[in-house]
């Protein structure tokens, strides 16, 4: 009996996992157009983060030769750091997420992490440095437990409530009849926008990456929703280097600095004080969001 058994559930165990892991993925990444593997360099190391500073220094890329997408990208970070990054769709602000994580290479220039470059340590060690929490967080067709430890198989029960617990879905878990046994997608229960990125943080938190990348998190969520999660994100920003990047700016008006970028190009780049005293791009963009948030206010 048990020879039959273990060969069949290692099989389908290898094959969840590598299901899951394009599901992953696909979170961050347009699979279609994905170039040819990156692989570790022989001997690889892996990153040694002490404080999760992030250089980006005169970054080209390309997704395609004839289409430069980054020119010239100088970004610094340092450790423990907010910096936002905004600009119109387009401009290339999750382009600056993917070369981060290395998900392509770049084709000038170097991006460093605590002073080692991203194309020099294992992607192993890379990929558990940065937490990313998406637009949209994908959930798998399993339990919440699952969704929540994702990525962390040996977390215990403990583990898992205090991330859920400070990602402020907990209480929401155990008001269901089988709390984090309760199946979620396509499976069972279908959660709220809201739900899945508090999953998503949970997740993130249950990780403990030295390195957030928060991918527009919110900007699929009503307002409401929105300021509530806000504020769990901003609890797990603290003694994070974080990298945010976001549609509605009064999200990130706290940032260390906020980065404009237009067309691959850095524009402008300062405090939120500093540049609405600039009356440029930054400013331009932030009296625009004022005006239609007072229209929608006044509906
Ligand atoms: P943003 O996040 O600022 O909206 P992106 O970084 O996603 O912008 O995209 C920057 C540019 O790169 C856009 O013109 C987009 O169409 C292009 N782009 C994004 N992903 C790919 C891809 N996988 N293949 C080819 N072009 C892409
Ligand atoms: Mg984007």
């Amino acid at each position: 009996m048990i020879q039959i058994t273990m060969p069949l559930s290692f099989l389908g165990t290898v094959y969840r996992e590598i299901r899951q892991a394009l599901v992953d993925m696909g979170e961050m990444f347009d699979l279609l157009h994905q170039p040819a593997e990156i692989t570790d360099k022989p001997g690889a190391k892996p990153l040694a983060v002490s404080g999760g500073a992030i250089a980006f220094k005169g970054v080209n890329f390309a997704y395609s030769p004839e289409r430069p997408i980054l020119k010239g990208i100088d970004l610094t970070v340092a450790a423990g750091q907010k910096v936002a990054l905004v600009g119109p769709s387009g401009s290339g602000k999750s382009t600056i997420g993917r070369l981060m994580f290395r998900f392509y290479e770049v084709t000038g220039g170097a991006i460093t992490i605590d002073g080692q470059d991203v194309r020099d340590v294992t992607q192993e060690s890379l990929h558990a440095a940065i937490g990313v929490v998406p637009q949209d967080t994908v959930l798998f067709n399993d339990t919440i437990r699952y969704n929540v430890a994702y990525g962390r198989a040996n977390a215990t029960q403990d583990e898992i409530e205090a991330a859920a617990r400070a990602a402020k879905i907990h209480d929401f878990v155990m008001s269901l009849p089988e709390g984090y046994d309760t199946q979620v997608g396509e499976r069972g229960l279908k959660l709220s926008g809201g739900e899945k990125q508090r999953v998503g943080i949970a997740r993130t938190l249950l990780k403990n990456p030295p390195i957030l990348l928060l991918d527009e998190a919110t900007s699929a969520l009503d307002t409401q929703t929105e300021r509530d999660i806000q504020e769990s994100l901003d609890a797990m920003g603290r003694g994070r280097t974080v990298i945010v990047i976001a549609h509605r700016l009064s999200t990130i008006a706290d940032a260390d600095r906020i980065v404009v970028l237009e067309a691959g190009e850095i524009v402008e780049e300062g405090t939120h004080e500093a540049l609405l005293g600039r009356s440029g791009r930054y400013a331009a963009m932030w009296a625009a969001q004022s005006a239609e948030e007072a229209a929608a206010a006044a509906e």
